[in-house]
């Protein structure tokens, strides 16, 4: 077994290979570019090697930087994760000239593999099914429209060179084909460097069913398959295992026909070999074609392993380090279900624009995996993927796994960025998909419906509102108040963009009364929970800056348009505690040695004629009180000074 490994990757998969190290006891050393020095994979690998500028080109594809820092720290290998350098054959034949191993298959097989049209040839040739169509050396237009013809409309373009849906267009009809080809020509030159197509049968409301196999390189098996149907653009959103209606007739025959594709090329390590469906009457063995195999880990490799049971990155380390198989296909079972939804930071309503920020706010519920490369604080950059996890639910049935995860993306926390968080939430109950009754066009056909940004109910709002105001402390939502007189605070917030208005003010009964419109909701807060209108809503809420989110099945962000009704205290963890405007200090809470807890209120201030609570935003002990009541103090003045507690903790 290798002593140390270098992980030629950043983000969650170089997290996740860095796990399955650390159980391993193999030590790992990171690569890292500019954007990446604080990044999540560089604080857990062992050693981490700097290399190069925050573009992929200048950092994370640079082949001879990356096999130099192996070198210099002591490498015996090279894990190249997926993206990136995973599935160039120059850069495995290098690792290998270098004199360290590559985790992964041989140069000769990703290559046999890299192009569509010489991958469908061999896969003819070793007698797995491909999708009709024309994959020829001729690239004469007139002779592609006549394979066209030949074929049958609706046909599809495939860029071989293609990758991620690129240089990819369905015809519809031969009066399209010119233009369509044209163009699929041009974005595949630009995308590849190449230019040259195949022309393949289009499937109707196909279904995108791969199965994952692993060879040693003289033999191979398979572990099951995935259904990655459920797509935007050709790009997969959930994917899960086993496909929803398998059979064991079609299971047996797409394991078989995947194996045979392995075995071609003596492959090692693990591969992925995705097939067509058309499964309109169901699952048949002799209504699934070969698309393309995949000579790495997939992104989606989780779902395989949680019914299986099995960590594929071991396996991968184990074969490259010289292991056989650790086991025969008779050893291999599903048990059960796993789905996997990956998170982005995107922005669904514009066309899912990439979006980027700080995730100052980031929690994931328990019970679920969840594969990330960032953490609270850490920033979504713009030279990279968006994706900020991955989520993966596992459960005894299909209709169990899929709750589950709706439960957990329900309990996702993301403030800073935009997400995507509600729209896998709304895929995870769309009755289709909960039907099983998926294909690639499921997502497109349902967009509008899917996309709708949550509309937040009168008790979010509300919640928004308290927290906007700063009446979220401990001490129940009257204490934010002054204690002798009534008073009325009004806030104006947005959401999406939509302005509106609402009065907070003290009722006789100690709850909170804040008018929405021509309603009054009653407020209270107690042992955490809020109520409104006498319902319990567990809604957990974040303010950053003048943007408060409320967390309560989906995540809504109101913009606080009068910021300075924002309680500034709230969200820092600061061991100063100053004034946010100037004003007159109405109460100081407490005195120099007092232990104190986040969310404390430590000193109420009044100004523009509004109070505002003052809180701790960490524990820790009061070292200073440098004000008294009635003073009057600057914007910036610190009133109070925290210290951490020194001894007597009890872990
Ligand atoms: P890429 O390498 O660009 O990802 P693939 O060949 O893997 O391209 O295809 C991506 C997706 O395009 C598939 O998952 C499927 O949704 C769709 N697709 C590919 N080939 C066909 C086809 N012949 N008929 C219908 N849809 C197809």
């Amino acid at each position: 077994m290798f002593a140390k490994i270098l992980i030629a990757n950043r983000g969650e998969i170089a997290c996740r290979v860095i796990d399955t190290c650390a159980r391993m006891g193999v030590a790992t050393v990171a690569v890292y570019s500019d954007a990446d020095a604080g990044a999540r994979h560089v604080a857990m690998a062992d050693e981490a090697v700097w290399i190069g500028g925050p573009r992929p080109a200048d950092s994370y594809l640079r082949g001879d930087a990356i096999i130099a820092a192996a070198l210099s720290r002591g490498a015996e290998a090279i894990h190249p994760g997926y993206g990136f350098l995973s599935e160039n054959p120059d850069f495995a034949a290098a690792v290998g000239a270098a004199g360290l191993v590559f985790i992964g298959p041989s140069a000769d097989a990703i290559r046999a593999m890299g192009l569509k049209d010489a991958a469908k040839t061999l896969m003819e040739r070793a007698g797995v099914p491909i999708v009709p169509g024309y994959h020829g050396a001729s690239q004469h237009p007139e002779h592609l429209a006549g394979a066209a013809d030949a074929i049958g409309y609706p046909v599809l373009i495939k860029a071989v060179a293609g990758g991620g849906g690129k240089g990819m267009r369905r015809v519809a009809c031969p009066a399209d084909f010119p233009q369509a080809l044209d163009s699929a020509r041009r974005e595949a030159l630009h995308a590849f460097g190449n230019d040259v197509v195949l022309i393949e049968k289009y499937v109707e409301q196909p279904r995108h069913i791969e199965v994952q196999v692993f060879g040693d390189g003289m033999r191979a098996v398979h572990l099951f398959e995935r259904d990655c149907s459920l797509q935007r653009r050709h790009q997969k959103v959930i994917e899960e295992a086993p496909a929803p209606g398998m059979t064991a007739a079609m299971r047996a025959a797409m394991g078989q026909a995947a194996v045979r594709a392995a075995q071609a090329i003596g492959y090692a390590g693990a591969g992925t070999v995705e097939f067509i469906v058309d499964g309109r009457d169901g699952l048949r063995p002799d209504r699934f074609w070969f698309m393309e195999m995949n000579t790495r880990l997939q992104v989606e490799h989780p779902v395989t392993e949680a019914i299986t049971g099995i960590d594929l990155v071991e396996w991968q380390v184990r074969v490259a380090a010289g292991e056989p198989l650790p086991c025969a296909q008779k050893d291999l079972r599903i048990t059960g279900h796993a789905v996997e939804a990956r998170l982005y930071a995107e922005d669904v309503a514009k066309g899912f624009l990439p979006a980027t920020g700080r995730l100052d706010h980031l929690r994931f519920p328990d019970g679920v995996r969840v594969e990330t490369g960032v953490r609270a604080g850490d920033a979504i950059s713009p030279w990279y993927d968006p994706m900020i996890a991955k989520i993966i639910a596992q459960g005894p049935t299909r209709a169990l796994a899929l709750r589950k995860l709706s439960r957990a993306l329900a309990g996702t926390q993301v403030a800073g960025s935009v997400t995507n968080l509600a729209f896998l939430r709304r895929l995870c109950e769309h009755a289709g998909f909960v039907a099983g009754e998926v294909d690639t066009g499921l997502i497109a056909r349902d967009l509008s419906g899917l996309v709708a940004l949550p509309e937040p109910c009168a008790r979010v709002r509300v919640v928004a509102v308290m927290a906007a105001l700063g009446l979220t402390g401990p001490l129940g939502p009257v204490a934010g108040f002054t204690l002798w007189a009534p008073l009325r605070r009004t806030v104006r917030l947005a959401y999406a963009g939509e302005p509106f208005e609402a009065v907070a003010e003290v009722m006789t009964d100690g709850t909170t009364g804040v008018t929405l419109g021509d309603r009054v909701h009653r407020v209270a807060r107690r042992d955490g929970i809020w109520r409104v209108d006498d319902a319990s809503v567990a809604a957990d809420c974040v303010v950053i800056g003048s943007v408060v989110t409320v967390f309560w099945g989906d995540g809504f962000a109101f913009d606080v348009l009068d910021p300075l009704a924002v309680d500034t205290a709230q969200g820092g963890g600061g061991d100063r505690i100053e004034a946010p405007m100037p004003g007159l200090v109405r109460a100081v809470m407490v005195s120099v040695g007092d232990l104190v807890a986040t969310g404390d209120r430590l000193a109420v201030l009044e100004a523009m004629k509004m109070e505002h609570a003052l809180i701790a935003g960490r524990d820790g002990v009061v070292a200073e009180v440098r004000v008294q009541p009635g003073a009057q103090v600057a914007a910036g003045a610190v009133l109070i000074v925290l210290a951490d507690v020194v001894g007597g903790a009890d872990g």
